[in-house]
């Protein structure tokens, strides 16, 4: 359906574009000769992780924090400014449920006005501490609601409530991807989360920190493979609303994976094992079903191979030392 802002190009709005999965975002709608604007407040994003993209005509960067309300127009929105990483959003928890519940108004409003489709980037954490396994969208989850996870939880749970209301109150165009464990290059080094945690601990020879007894189960969907599932969504019929799981069904626990990253990376580094997080989910894999039926999607890189890509991304961020902005984005260039 046409609208009163469709030009030939469609114009998207990528909300966190400057994180992790936000950046491979925007990469990828710009190949696809979209017009992007990414908007982000730099938070646990990064300039530089869009670097390679400034100088692009199709590619534009904003300053701007989604707990404001946004004036911009835009034919897609897809909604993805939040921190992701435990170690972030426990950080300024207040500030976690503001971006999601706030964030997800403000983004909601504006793609009411504009008639504009919009995707939320929801999260495994819906389900909690899952007692249903493999997790299937159907299952209404297991969250402790006043836990250190529930800023996150409760944050994206509420968000998902307001997408499903304004499309019910207002016939609104959403969508409803929730994520599933994600990792691969321009993760943050310091984010906290297990796979930059071990890689970094392995290359700079320090102890990787396995929590608790390593026995608790994650799936470990590429970076590409997840944004190709996000772009496959939004492309969908409108009557396809979701949510839908979007992440790897090969499930490890976190002891495998660091044996495994400790293979990869050659390293000496010795496991060492650490209190266990509150309420640290004892399993997740996701019930990928939904997402092949409609989505024709499941992933294609393998744990191993994206591990190997992953552990050179961070063994060039190690080597290229810090240096100046200029010389950061000549670097992140030349690596792109
Ligand atoms: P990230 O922390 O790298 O990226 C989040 C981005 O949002 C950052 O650039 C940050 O600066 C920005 N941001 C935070 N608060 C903001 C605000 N108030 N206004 C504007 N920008 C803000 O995390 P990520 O891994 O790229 O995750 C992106 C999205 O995907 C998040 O919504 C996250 O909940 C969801 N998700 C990610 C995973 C994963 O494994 N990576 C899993 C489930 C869900
Ligand atoms: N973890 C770990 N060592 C680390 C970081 C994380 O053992 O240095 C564990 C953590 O307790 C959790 C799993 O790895 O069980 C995944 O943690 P992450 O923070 O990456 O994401 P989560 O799925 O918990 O949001």
């Amino acid at each position: 359906m046409a609208n009163r802002y469709q030009f030939d190009v469609p114009r998207v709005l990528v909300t966190g574009g400057a994180g992790f999965l936000g950046s491979h975002l925007c990469e990828r709608l710009v190949k696809d000769g979209r017009e992007v604007l990414c908007v982000d407040n730099f938070y646990t994003g990064r300039r530089s992780s869009v670097g390679h993209l400034l100088d692009d005509p199709h590619f534009e960067l904003l300053r701007h924090d989604v707990t404001f309300p946004l004036y911009v127009e835009a034919d897609e929105i897809y909604n993805l400014a939040c921190p992701a990483s435990p170690v972030h959003y426990q950080h300024d928890p207040v500030q976690t449920t503001k971006t999601s519940v706030h964030g997800a108004i403000n983004m909601l409003g504006l793609a009411k006005r504009l008639d504009a489709k919009i995707l939320q980037a929801s999260t495994s954490e819906i389900y909690g501490d899952p007692a249903v396994h493999p997790q299937t969208e159907e299952y209404w989850g297991n969250v402790n609601a006043m836990g250190p996870r529930a800023c996150y939880d409760e944050g994206k749970r509420c968000a998902e409530t307001l997408y499903s209301d304004y499309r019910r109150q207002h016939g609104l165009r959403t969508k409803i991807a929730r994520i599933f464990n994600t990792y691969g290059p321009r993760m943050h080094p310091n984010d906290g989360r297990v796979v930059s945690n071990f890689i970094m601990q392995a290359l700079q020879g320090e102890p990787i920190t396995v929590y608790g007894a390593g026995v608790q189960t994650r799936s470990f969907c590429y970076v590409s493979d997840l944004v190709d599932g996000l772009v496959r969504l939004m492309a969908t019929p409108d009557e396809i609303t979701g949510p839908i799981n979007l992440g790897n069904p090969v499930e490890k626990t976190i002891l495998e994976l660091a044996e495994m990253v400790v293979r990869f990376t050659g390293s000496g580094s010795k496991v060492i094992f650490e209190d266990l997080p509150v309420d640290d989910p004892l399993q997740r894999c996701p019930d990928i079903t939904k997402a092949r039926t409609t989505l024709d999607w499941q992933p294609k890189v393998s744990l191993e191979d994206g591990l190997r890509e992953t552990v050179a991304y961070f063994k060039w961020y190690i080597e290229r030392g810090q240096g100046s902005p200029r010389e950061q984005r000549q670097a992140e260039l030349h690596a792109s």
